[in-house]
């Protein structure tokens, strides 16, 4: 629910598919002409082409997903505490799926469904999916702890402060040392704007200066909450701060 993601209020939709056989899905030499008829254009049309692309971007999104889910310390503790709060996310809830809508959303948190969506294809980078993965699954916790109302624009902006500031997404600012002056400034102000830009996008808010003014009431409340981790993670590669919590 933010720039780069969507929600309940802002979801990405997956994109429909016929039945085609991936080429994933074949062997011997059918397999062999339809990767050659994939890499050079020839013989295959340009429909069958987006298609097994698709295909490729979901099955790399699904390694990299269950990558994660295995390897990296921040999905690998919200994991545990989304199982310890009760709300146990499988990794059949965590889809892969081809994308429409605008590029700048790449994943989804879907309430309704207890689900997360990840557009496959729309990530540059491992970690950009390992920040997507903890941002949704922030949200997927407040759902499940805080009985969040999506079509409260409060409860919204709760959430997406909350995501914005644990989850990684304004980790280029770790570029800055945290002793350098105005550090914790510019990083309040990337959430803030992060935040207010995806209650923006709640199909309940008019306008931004209403989203501005949601997430300004919550904000002292909602940004020092950083559970369940104990403080912000600056770096979510090391994660020291996850050693503050014991298991
Ligand atoms: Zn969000």
């Amino acid at each position: 629910m933010n720039g780069d993601d969507a929600s309940s209020s802002d979801k990405p939709t997956p994109s429909k598919r016929d039945e085609y056989v991936p080429i994933s899905g074949l062997t011997g030499f059918e397999k062999w002409r339809r990767t050659m008829a994939f890499l050079t254009g020839i013989g295959i049309s340009e429909g069958d082409r987006a298609r097994e692309l698709a295909n490729v971007q979901i099955n790399n999104c699904e390694a990299d997903k269950h990558y994660l889910m295995q390897a990296s310390p921040s999905v690998v503790f919200m994991l545990k505490h989304l199982k310890v709060a009760g709300c146990e996310l499988p990794p059949s809830n965590i889809v892969c799926a081809p994308c429409e809508g605008p590029l700048s959303h790449v994943s989804g948190f879907v309430p309704d469904d207890n689900a997360i969506l990840l557009c496959a294809g729309r990530f540059w980078s491992r970690k950009h999916l390992e920040q997507s993965m903890v941002h949704e699954m922030m949200h997927f916790y407040d759902n499940c702890r805080f009985k969040v109302k999506w079509d409260d624009l409060r409860h919204h902006a709760c959430s997406e402060i909350r995501a914005n500031n644990l989850s990684g997404d304004c980790s280029f600012l770790r570029q800055l040392r945290r002793a350098e002056p105005g550090f914790f400034k510019k990083h309040q102000e990337c959430v803030r704007s992060r935040a207010i830009l995806s209650v923006s996008q709640n199909p309940n808010c008019p306008d931004v200066a209403t989203a501005e003014r949601a997430v300004n009431e919550v904000w002292d409340s909602c940004f020092p909450d950083t559970r369940p981790f104990d403080e912000v993670c600056w770096s979510h590669t090391l994660l020291t701060c996850l050693r503050l919590t014991p298991f």
